[in-house]
This record gives C-alpha cells, sequence and structure tokens, in this order.
C-alpha cells in the first residue's frame, strides 16, 4: 500500500484533515488538481508587485477554532493580522465602525444614532450565548440530540428559549427590524447576513444574523502576504510530518476493492493506493469520481443552487479614497456599503428573475492597508464582492455579459468613493463562471452546496453522510464545504472528520 490515507483536493479542510493525520503519524498523500495549494483559499501575484486573493478573504470562523494552535501552525509560517475596525458601515453619507471593542462600538454608534449604540447592546447581550453554542455545535461531528441539548435546551436559547426560538426560526430581515429602527444601521448587519447566500426575506435564516456577537470574540484577521498564507501553512506542516502534497494532480476516479475504496487514479493515469480515502472537493466532483453502483440517490440530489456573488480584484495606483470617510481605518476592515435595505432586496429580486444585479450592494476588501506586501508602497489592492448574481442567466451568458456586470460594480463603488476607475493598474473579474472553470465551485457557488437548513448539520451533505463517511462504501471519507458544518473559512470540517477517520484507523489497527 502507498499511503496510509490519500486527500483527493488540496482546499483548507481537506489540508486541515490531511495535517491531524500526519501528525498521528499515518502516511498522508494530497493530490490537488491545480497547481496552487488552497482551493478557495489561495493567493497568487496576478499583476506584478500586487497580490490577489483568489477565494475567500476574511478569516473569521478559523478564529473561533483551536486549529491554527493544535496544528501549530505559526512554526509553519502562518501569521495572522487582526482588523480593528472589523467593519466600515457605509451608505455613502454616514460612516460608521463596528470595533473588535464593544463599548466603543456601541458608544459611537449611541453618539451617531441615538437608541442604536444601546439596541447593538441589547442585541449581543441577548444572542451571545445562541452564537456561542452554535459554535460549539459547529466543531463537532453532527447529531440531532447535540444540537438540541447545545442550542435549545443548553444554555444557548437560555431560559426564554420558547420565544427565542421562535425568532431563530425568522428570515433575519426580520429579526433585524425588531432591535435596529434605523435603517443606516440595520442595513449594514443585514447585508453581512446575507454573506452565506440565503437573503433577509428566507424563513429559517435568523442564526446567520444572531451569530454576529462572534465577530467580537475571534475578530476577523489575514494571513500576512494573503489568505493563502493559511493553506501554504497547512502544506508545510504536512510535509514537516512527512506528508506528501503533489500539485497538478487531477484525480480522475477513486479505485473500489471488495467493497472498499482502496486507492485513486490520477488523469495521468497513475494509481496510487491508501488505506483510506478522503475526498475534500465539491460533493458532487466526489460523485463523478466515483462507480455508479456507489452514489446513492441522495448525493445527486443535493442543491447547488444558482450562484450568488461575483468580485472584481482591483490593483490601484494609489490608496482608496472614500469621499465621506478619508481616514486609514475605512479600508481597515470589511467595508459593508449599501444605501439600504431596499437595494439588497431589489437585487435579489433581480437574481430571482435570472438577472445580474445592476445596483448592487458591496463588500470592499482594500487589506493593503494592514498588510502593505499585498502591494506596492503607497498603492493598494481593493477587492469589490457583489450579490446576487444568477450562474444560469435569463439571457445572454457569462462571457457576453461580464463587461456590463464589472461596470455595476464600478458604478456602484463609485458611490463612496469617486474617482477609483482613475486609478486601476489590473484586475481580474471572477463570475460565477469562473469560479465554476477554475476553483471547481459548481455554479459559482462558493459554500458549495445551499445554506439552507434543509442542507445543514445532520442534512449536510445528504441525511446518511453527515458523517463524514461515505454511506455504503468502507475507507472513503468526505470534507469540505460540501459537509457540515458548511463554506466558509473554518477548518471545522476537516477537523471533524479526521477525527474520524483516525478514530476508525485505530480500530481497524486493532
Ligand atoms: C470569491 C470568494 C470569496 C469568499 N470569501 C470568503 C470570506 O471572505 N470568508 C470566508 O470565510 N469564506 C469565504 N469564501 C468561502 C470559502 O473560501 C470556501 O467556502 C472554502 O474555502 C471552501 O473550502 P473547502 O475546504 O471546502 O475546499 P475548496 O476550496 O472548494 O477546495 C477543493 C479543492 O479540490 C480541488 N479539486 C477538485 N476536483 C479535484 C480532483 N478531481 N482532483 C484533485 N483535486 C480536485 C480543487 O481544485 C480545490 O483546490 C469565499 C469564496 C470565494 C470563492
Amino acid at each position: 500500500m502507498d499511503y496510509d490515507l490519500i486527500a483527493v483536493g488540496g482546499g483548507h479542510n481537506a489540508l486541515v484533515a490531511a495535517a491531524y493525520a500526519a501528525r498521528a503519524g499515518l502516511r498522508v498523500a494530497v493530490f490537488e488538481r491545480r497547481e496552487l495549494i488552497g482551493g478557495a483559499v489561495s493567493t497568487a501575484e496576478l499583476v506584478p508587485g500586487y497580490r490577489f486573493d483568489l477565494g475567500g478573504s476574511a478569516h473569521i470562523l478559523i478564529r473561533l477554532t483551536p486549529i491554527v494552535e493544535e496544528l501549530e501552525l505559526t512554526r509553519y509560517g502562518l501569521e495572522y493580522l487582526e482588523l480593528d475596525p472589523l467593519f466600515h458601515c457605509s451608505d455613502g453619507f454616514r460612516p460608521w465602525f463596528i470595533w473588535r471593542d464593544v463599548q466603543r462600538t456601541c458608544r459611537e454608534l449611541e453618539d451617531r444614532f441615538p437608541g442604536q449604540g444601546e439596541a447593538y447592546a441589547r442585541f449581543l447581550e441577548d444572542w451571545t450565548p445562541f452564537a456561542e453554542a452554535v459554535k460549539e455545535v459547529f466543531l463537532s461531528v453532527p447529531s440531532p440530540l447535540e444540537l438540541g441539548r447545545k442550542v435549545v435546551w443548553g444554555a444557548g436559547l437560555g431560559r426564554d428559549w420558547k420565544r427565542r426560538l421562535g425568532q431563530v426560526l425568522r428570515p433575519y430581515g426580520e429579526v433585524a427590524r425588531e432591535y435596529f429602527l434605523d435603517e443606516r444601521v440595520r442595513a449594514p448587519l443585514v447585508w453581512m447576513a446575507a454573506q452565506s447566500g440565503p437573503p433577509p426575506s428566507d424563513p429559517l435564516s435568523a442564526p446567520f444574523l444572531l451569530w454576529h456577537p462572534l465577530y467580537h470574540q475571534g475578530g476577523i484577521a489575514r494571513p500576512r502576504g494573503g489568505s493563502g498564507g493559511l493553506t501554504q501553512a497547512l502544506a508545510a506542516a504536512i510535509s514537516a510530518h512527512g506528508g506528501e502534497v503533489h500539485l497538478s494532480a487531477q484525480v480522475e476516479r477513486i479505485l473500489i476493492e471488495n467493497g472498499r475504496a482502496s486507492g485513486i487514479q490520477l488523469a495521468g493515469g497513475e494509481r496510487y493506493t491508501a488505506g483510506a480515502l478522503l475526498s475534500g472537493t465539491h460533493l458532487l466532483e466526489t460523485v463523478r469520481m466515483l462507480p455508479e453502483q456507489w452514489v446513492p440517490p441522495a448525493a445527486r440530489a443535493v442543491r447547488v443552487g444558482n450562484g450568488f456573488g461575483v468580485i472584481l480584484r482591483l490593483a490601484l495606483r494609489g490608496q482608496v479614497r472614500y469621499a465621506a470617510a478619508p481616514g486609514p481605518e475605512a479600508r481597515t476592515g470589511l467595508g459593508l456599503l449599501i444605501r439600504g435595505e431596499r437595494q439588497l432586496q431589489r437585487a435579489y429580486g433581480q437574481y430571482l428573475a435570472g438577472d445580474p444585479t445592476s445596483d448592487p450592494p458591496l463588500v470592499a476588501m482594500s487589506f493593503s492597508a494592514v498588510d502593505p506586501s499585498l502591494a506596492p508602497p503607497g498603492d493598494e489592492v481593493l477587492w469589490l464582492w457583489a450579490q446576487y448574481y444568477p450562474y444560469q442567466l435569463a439571457s445572454g451568458n457569462w462571457e457576453l455579459r461580464a463587461a456590463e456586470v464589472r461596470e455595476s460594480l464600478l458604478r456602484s463603488f463609485e458611490h463612496y468613493a469617486p474617482g477609483t476607475r482613475e486609478q486601476i493598474a489590473g484586475e481580474l473579474f471572477q463570475t460565477p463562471l469562473w469560479l465554476e472553470r477554475e476553483l471547481g465551485l459548481r455554479r459559482g457557488n462558493v459554500m458549495h452546496l445551499e445554506m439552507s437548513l434543509d442542507q445543514m448539520f445532520s442534512m449536510r451533505p445528504f441525511l446518511g453522510a453527515a458523517q463524514y463517511r461515505w454511506p455504503g462504501l468502507q475507507g472513503l471519507y468526505i470534507t469540505g464545504a460540501s459537509t457540515h458544518p458548511g463554506g466558509g473559512i473554518m477548518g471545522a470540517s476537516g477537523r471533524s472528520a479526521a477525527r474520524i477517520l483516525l478514530r476508525d484507523h485505530r480500530r481497524r489497527r486493532g
């Protein structure tokens, strides 16, 4: 046998799992299709002197896990830079900031929007126990019993759990209205909650807003040198423990012998055998690699959705100049740029009709403000994330419509920082089609599968497969955004999958 464990795909979850396995003494090999490790957590110098992330940029969820310490990633080159303020919220006229420090945030909010600082404090007080309970559930292998025990009957909802449960089951747009009367405060909070995909009107979606207290706990950070610093460190940790990381190595087939996953075949025909396989690709890619008879019907029935975001990465000459917020703090945190809730509602309405949003709210990121290694001295990277964008358009296709959509993002941003387009020195526009072709994110879904309650917890990716084991086939494990707890830079899926497969490995070894 060539290895104890083969990981298919080098996304951050598969790398986290592989790193735990290598540390436990297993002979591990990772096979990644692309020439760069990390999947949706990677960085490359695409414009000379400017380093662009290719996928996720804001490291939030992983900061709530013990992964960085457990895997000693700072020893392997990972250095986190904290963002403070966490968020710059703006309608273009009255910007305000969410600082890591709760008191400072509430104080400033109260000064600017009387009553809203107090509302923010009450919101955090009401929902911090719930958010912490959800975090615990995210860090464990999902089970309905655990969910009930930790979130509902445990400290999560508190003594007032019957009323609170009602709120949890509501659309997050409604819960936001219960707390924040001033739309200038409410709209950016709702826009941040929309980042997981579901719109503010979806029933059962309130948790996307209710975990907001965790931003103050773990903060928001950036690996120095770009998001890919995390996956580079993971790859280095794997190598340091004797593991192998193979790039430009597309896995074509998962091999089965006597009812057990026994190895892989690469696109070039080479075969490798292993005691266990871990697929960290999109679920539908795992399905593609498996012989037909080992694919349960539920695996083909998952909801991938119809894309939801695009991102314009710009290399700028000089720095971003926000008209209403000229100080450096506006360039530091995530810029939640939204003129009002209707802007988001209209965007979702257009998306439902199959059209690209014509006037998008934006998340603006100019992280060269905290990490000068991302751009030449005095210059800036500016990344503009926007929602909602269908992968499948009602008319035309992405090749035909990309220019028009790019223009709408720039127009939207120039409401906040006029004259930005004159500063552009280079760019990358990532449409849903780009995300699928380059990063393997089917239909442009950066979370792999829709993040709706029917596909969360024990039902992600589908009932019977949530424990990271492929149903009915020994030796095949799954991880990644397709599995619990879903998309985002967290690594919890990789850590939990490693726990399961290492336990099975020890049992097999007796
Ligand atoms: C533009 C964008 C912005 C985002 N912003 C944020 C953010 O700010 N914060 C946040 O928390 N999250 C963000 N996300 C989401 C987050 O980055 C992803 O959900 C997460 O990184 C997915 O990780 P993963 O471990 O599931 O694997 P993936 O990153 O999906 O990796 C899967 C890997 O498998 C490889 N692969 C596929 N098929 C094969 C094969 N046959 N053989 C070998 N290898 C194969 C792929 O090349 C890829 O490297 C963003 C994502 C994108 C794309």
